[in-house]
């Protein structure tokens, strides 16, 4: 519920009203660069950059567009939610650390955030189809809100 709020406030100062979110516009207010890595191996998704003179996502280009979206949101989380950006390295291995669910589940809601998502099913029907493409996010990502958030017994979902 935190995360929720902490979300809320930033969509709310950079005026972001709808779906699908904007993360250069979020990334940009942070002074965050993102910098796209061809030579990443698949198993990396994404990482922190700091030094002296960068602050920067690095993210695998090589992934889909809708997968770099969540990593450079997952990122994001580690950086806004001041985890050591030091050390991170975002692969395959350590999903199950707590640090890892804060930063996936603060991606989960910045990429869709649950006003937007309840607004949109009280005022029209969806398939997971449709929310990953108004979202642009993929079908998982939509399964996994809407389980979390209990909407997922909505009657406006097909
Ligand atoms: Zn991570």
């Amino acid at each position: 519920m935190e995360t929720r709020n902490k979300i809320k406030t930033i969509l709310d100062k950079l005026e972001i009203k709808e779906p699908p979110i904007p993360l250069e516009k979020i990334t940009t207010f942070f002074g965050l660069a993102v910098i796209n890595y061809p030579k990443f191996p698949d198993s990396v998704s994404g990482t922190i950059i700091k030094d002296d003179d960068l602050l920067a996502i690095g993210v695998n280009d090589n992934h889909a567009k809708v997968r770099q979206r969540f990593t450079i949101a997952h990122e994001l989380g580690h950086y806004i939610l001041g985890h050591d950006v030091d050390k991170i390295l975002d692969d395959e291995f350590d999903k199950s650390s707590d640090k890892e669910k804060e930063a996936n589940s603060f991606a989960g809601e910045l990429l869709i955030p649950h006003h937007m998502l309840e607004s949109d099913l009280k005022n029209q029907i969806w398939t997971i189809k449709d929310l990953s493409q108004r979202y642009q996010v993929s079908e998982q990502v939509v399964t996994i809100k809407l389980l979390e958030s209990n909407l997922i017994n909505n009657k406006n979902l097909k």
